[in-house]
């Protein structure tokens, strides 16, 4: 008996040769009967819609059947390059006139390779505007489905033999889809059952097919009303498998507990209140509530803080922090970069003033101490810090990935606050939240969600606060593109506009992508913008792009005399950076170029224009943090995108979504349009692997909820998942392959 279990060979018939049936199951990953069931169609040629070749008419779109009469490679020599080129010519027999096809090669070895393909013999579906070439009907370069020999299919293939809507698969190399196609065909003919995941009930209330019918409808659909009915019960099914999973974690979680921070031993929260020097927004004021509200449970804190850049965070962040430091726990403030985490120390202990005074001699016995760590401290400089946080006399303590090391230990971590979490990897917080004794509450924070953010709060993993009105004072930045592919003259014009904004008195900031010429900035590779596949959008391997080094040394010497110009990037000591961005925060600079060191959190209330060179080459997010680093002191700012990128590439549509919008959110979205979530259960943060197989966050938002609420009633039912074994089945193997992931990478 054939079932879904059964190797993939039980199916794939004798015509089948050896080496493609390895291609079949290694290429393509392809093991099991179900597997192949799995393998779902890409799109469907609308067979319906064959012509007939007597109606042939210049530039009208045919799809025809046909078999391969002749096949030649051709070169020739192309007018515009110079060089030679090559093209394959095939004659095709249809069931009326023969045509002519060409297919252009940019190597010989392409066209060769599609010269087997096509081999004399070989029968297919072709699809292409008809045109002529010297008197003769022709296709260029139509898209073709090979659907066998002529012999393998003759019996089998005719116009009237194919269904309406014919299944295009996913391929690999010397694989057509006429053989999955027959395979899947043969398989659902011998089938007796599927598994049904999904229970009865489940099915009715959220209106999904059951899995026989949806297997049969998305490989052979009459409609493409089918196609979507089946794509959906399927996205279904992983949804809730999914948030099943979530579920049962979310559970476990809540489960372990973590102590009530309820702010009772101390005063330190009130009289930070008391000494504001500003009114606290409404925003800011509700999210403190129910961040209160939460600190005050006895199980652990999961909130995201959405604020746009400017829009207040930290302070909201810092009643947090004080309200733990309340209760007699602590609180950790991790940041991405040197530069941030030096900058909240200045700021944070500036704001508390006497209130961080603890420890010293005759000081307020109810004060704090906050202490800095940091990457580039000398061992010797933070033994009095480790042993202040060890001792918990230390309510606060702010830094960047140094305090993930094993050296630092915690009295009594209470509450962990992750700055612009967009950053970090999902390790590196679990790293700080391990030093807790019992599970810490935890804040995240960021005016720009990765994909993955988004997708952990579509999913419901992750709840979501935001601050959505900007504090008064706030400016408006104006975005533009400079298309220096069409209008390389503008760049001077940027460079005068530079100097305005200089000679009124204000600063600027010039960001590249490189520190000297192609050198990548480190971390950088974390952000490759991949597309759905995992190919690379925007090669970043790219030579020739701005740096720091040759940009400074260019505008000193040309558009920018005069001027008082500062660098910037990660590679410089920790004390020049902080001198650097003191000078600048003073106005002893006028321009400061840099790489993406200043994206997050540099807060220079007098800089107004910024301009990006090779913008392209910046995610959506980090163009808007780096743009939010102006306009800060309410004057208006500036923000100019260079690019080389050409109208409609990927690319440039991404900076005109930036220069279109200032909200973060929105963008937020933008980018996960184009990079895909990343894994919501596991580590991968930036975007290029997925659990999701059917699901994109965005387009299944309604059923990625359904699913969530299937999921809770399923488990307040039965939490071990007894009555559905095979959905129960399903919901451990993924777990399984999380967990194994996780293993193979820590
Ligand atoms: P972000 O949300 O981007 O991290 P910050 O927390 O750095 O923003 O805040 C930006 C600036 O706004 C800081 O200088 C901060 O002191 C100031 N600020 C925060 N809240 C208010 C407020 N309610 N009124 C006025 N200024 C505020
Ligand atoms: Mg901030």
């Amino acid at each position: 008996m054939i079932t879904p279990s059964s190797p993939i060979e039980a199916v794939l018939g004798a015509g089948i040769k050896p080496k493609k049936r390895q291609r079949i199951v290694d290429g393509l990953g392809l093991h099991t009967v179900g597997d192949l069931l799995r393998h779902f169609p890409r799109r469907y040629l609308e067979t319906g819609r064959l012509t007939r070749v007597e109606e042939l008419e210049e530039g009208r779109l045919l799809t025809l059947v046909g078999d391969v009469v002749t096949s030649t490679v051709n070169t020739y020599n192309d007018r515009r390059t110079g060089r030679p080129a090559y093209r394959l010519d095939v004659t095709v027999r249809t069931d009326g006139p023969r045509l002519r096809m060409s297919f252009f090669a940019k190597s010989r070895r392409t066209a060769e390779w599609n010269a087997g393909r096509l081999a004399p013999g070989t029968r297919g579906i072709f699809l292409g505007k008809l045109g002529s070439f010297r008197g003769e009907w022709q296709l260029t370069n139509p898209q073709t489905v090979l659907t066998g020999s002529e012999e393998e299919s003759a019996a089998q293939m005719s116009l009237d033999a194919l269904g309406e809507y014919y299944p295009i698969y996913p391929l690999t190399h010397g694989v057509d889809s006429w053989d999955l196609q027959r395979a899947v065909t043969f398989a659902l003919t011998v089938l007796d059952d599927v598994p049904e995941l999904l229970p009865a009930e489940v099915r009715e209330r959220y209106d999904v097919l059951d899995a026989r019918t949806a297997y049969d409808w998305i490989h052979a659909p009459h409609d493409l009303g089918q196609v979507g009915r089946a794509q959906r019960r399927f996205r279904f099914e992983e949804a809730l498998v999914t948030q099943l999973v979530l579920g049962r974690r979310r559970r476990e979680l809540t489960a372990l507990g973590a102590q009530a921070r309820t702010g009772d031993q101390g005063s330190l929260l009130k009289r930070f209140d008391e000494r504001l020097p500003f009114e606290l927004t409404a925003g800011q004021r509700e999210v403190g509530a129910e961040v209160e509200r939460e600190l005050g449970l006895p199980h652990p804190m999961h909130r995201l803080l959405q604020g746009e850049v400017g829009s207040g965070k930290t302070v909201v962040a810092l009643r947090a922090m004080l309200r733990v430091v309340d209760s007699g726990g602590q609180a950790a403030l991790l940041a991405p970069t040197e530069v941030l985490a030096q900058q909240h120390h200045r700021s944070i202990t500036a704001m508390l003033g006497d209130l961080a005074a603890g420890g010293m001699l005759g000081g307020d016995p109810d004060a704090t101490t906050v202490e800095l760590l940091t990457g580039s401290m000398a061992k010797g400089q933070r033994t009095g810090p480790l042993s202040r946080i060890a001792s918990g006399e230390a309510g606060i303590v702010i830094g960047t990935h140094a305090l993930l090391e094993d050296t630092v230990m915690f009295a009594d971590l209470g509450l962990v606050v992750v700055d612009e979490q967009h950053r970090f990897g999902v390790e590196q917080r679990a790293a700080l939240t391990d030093k807790a004794g019992t599970p810490p509450h935890v804040l995240v924070m960021t005016a720009t969600p990765i994909p993955r953010t988004v997708a952990m709060t579509v999913f419901g993993d992750l709840e979501t606060s935001t601050l959505t009105e900007l504090p008064a004072g706030r400016a408006p930045i104006q975005t533009n593109v400079v298309p220096l592919a069409d209008r390389p003259q503008w760049v001077d014009r940027v460079w005068e506009r530079v100097r305005e904004e200089v000679t009124k008195g204000h600063q600027a900031y010039v960001v590249c992508p490189r520190i000297v010429r192609d050198e990548l900035e480190q971390g950088e590779h974390d952000q490759l913008d991949l597309d759905e596949e995992g190919n690379l959008v925007v090669d970043r391997t790219g030579t020739g792009l701005a740096s720091v080094a040759d940009v400074s040394a260019d505008l000193a010497d040309g558009p920018l005399r005069g001027l008082r110009i500062g660098v910037l990037h990660g590679r410089l000591p920790a004390e020049e950076k902080d001198r650097t961005m003191r000078a600048f925060g003073a106005g002893d600079l006028d321009v400061l170029v840099s790489t993406t060191v200043i994206e997050v959190g540099v807060d220079v209330a007098n800089a107004t224009a910024m301009v990006l060179l090779d913008a392209e080459r910046f995610g959506v997010s980090q163009l808007h943090q780096l743009r939010g680093r102006v306009g800060r002191g309410g004057f208006p700012g500036l923000c100019l995108l260079l690019t080389r990128a050409e109208v409609g590439s990927a690319a440039r549509d991404r900076l005109d979504a930036v220069a279109a919008t200032t909200d973060g959110f929105e963008l937020s979205r933008v980018d996960l349009e184009q990079r895909r979530e990343g894994d919501v259960l596991g580590k991968s943060q930036s975007g290029y692997r997925s659990s999701l197989q059917n699901l994109r966050v965005l387009r299944d938002e309604q059923t990625i909820l359904d699913a969530r609420s299937a999921a809770a009633d399923l488990l307040d039912a039965d939490y071990e998942l007894r009555q559905v074994p095979h959905l129960a089945a399903a919901v451990v193997e993924l777990e399984q392959s999380v967990a194994s992931e996780f293993m193979e990478k820590s």
